[in-house]
């Protein structure tokens, strides 16, 4: 809707695969997460069982997904990949429960969306690998068995807390992946400029690193934005002054945050007086999903602490009023 929007920033995910890391040791950063990974795999492999399940929390775009790619491939085994958000009913885990093969991955993104009714056949699934389903109503009524391949449930989520506890506890695993420094979105980006054949000296990887909200994907994403932003503007040459105006342009201020970020924080001061604002006022507002703000652009601000949350609502800090180069109300 806006048109200034750039493509670059419209795309929710990953607008080039290649980007994504395939083994464990191209990953960057969530050291201690990596390091108990590896002793799980190599406990589970020398003993010649399935690994543990394992759920992964944290913000949109911090390597979930990737961990659910890279596993497998150490383990040498192969994944499949579903939706919480599209196994609406028991049947829909069936396809993917009888494709297991020994060992095996199924990995579940956005797992909190998995209804009530879906989850009580995890329970088995994961516990003892079998499933019981029952099939039509009343008299007619057959209730069929299957015994599963030993497998690993990879979960993943932005919300650890929608879980409910008797699925929570039936993951062996559970990692929370945190913000990543600036030094290593550095190192993000510069491995990517490589593979993208558009090597960026250190300045503008720390640019781009900088103004990407401490996430791999938003790094990866505005690198794609400032090679393109280069091969159009500058003969492909880049420099710190070039990624700066590249970013610019498409509305990525200095701490990064975008024009969405800065769209919240504008409706929290002008529409709600500095707050405190309840969740779904401001996305009203906004004409935007709450789950987009929650998950999306809450977490960033909290972060910087820009916003605050309490239990009347949102509220403005005053590092959210300088940020956005306002005075906080009753210092005018
Ligand atoms: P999530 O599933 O948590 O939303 P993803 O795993 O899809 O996030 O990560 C988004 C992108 O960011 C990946 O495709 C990958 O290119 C990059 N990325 C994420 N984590 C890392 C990492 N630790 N090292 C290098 N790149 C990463």
């Amino acid at each position: 809707s806006d048109p200034e929007t750039s493509a670059a920033e419209e795309v929710p995910h990953e607008p080039d695969t290649s980007l994504r890391p395939r083994r464990m040791d191209e990953m960057v950063g969530q050291r201690d997460v990596m390091e108990r990974l590896k002793i799980a795999i190599d406990a589970a492999q020398s003993r010649g069982e399935p690994l543990g399940h394992i759920l992964f929390d944290g913000p949109p775009g911090l390597g979930k997904t990737t961990f659910a790619t890279v596993i497998p491939a150490e383990m040498g085994t192969v994944v499949q990949m579903a939706n919480g958000a599209g196994l609406k009913a028991p049947k829909d885990l069936l396809p993917y429960l009888t494709n297991l093969s020994e060992g095996s991955v199924l990995f579940i993104d956005e797992i909190h969306r998995v209804p009530r009714a879906v989850e009580e056949y995890l329970y088995t699934a994961m516990e003892d690998f079998r499933i019981d389903i029952v099939l039509g109503e009343g008299v007619s009524a057959r209730t069929l068995n299957y015994e599963l391949r030993p497998f690993t449930l990879i979960g993943a989520t932005t919300r650890a807390g929608m879980l409910s506890a008797p699925l929570r506890d039936r993951f062996q695993i559970r990692e929370h992946l945190g913000w990543y420094a600036d030094s290593e979105l550095c190192e993000i980006v510069r491995r990517n400029s490589i593979k993208l054949k558009l090597p960026v000296d250190d300045e503008s990887a720390a640019v781009i690193a900088a103004r990407s909200r401490r996430t791999p994907r938003l790094a990866n994403n505005r690198l794609l934005w400032v090679r393109d932003y280069a091969q159009s503007k500058a003969n492909g040459q880049v420099s710190g002054k070039i990624a700066t105006a590249a970013l610019d342009m498409i509305g990525i201020d200095k701490m990064g945050l975008d024009k969405q970020d800065r769209g919240y924080l504008e409706t929290l001061m002008r529409v709600f007086g500095g707050g405190p604002a309840g969740l779904e006022a401001i996305a009203h507002t906004m004409n935007v999903s709450s789950d987009t703000l929650e998950d999306e652009v809450e977490p960033f601000l909290l972060r910087s602490e820009l916003i605050v949350r309490s239990r009347r609502g949102r509220m403005m800090t005053a590092l959210g009023y300088q940020h956005m180069k306002q005075l906080p109300p009753g210092k005018l």
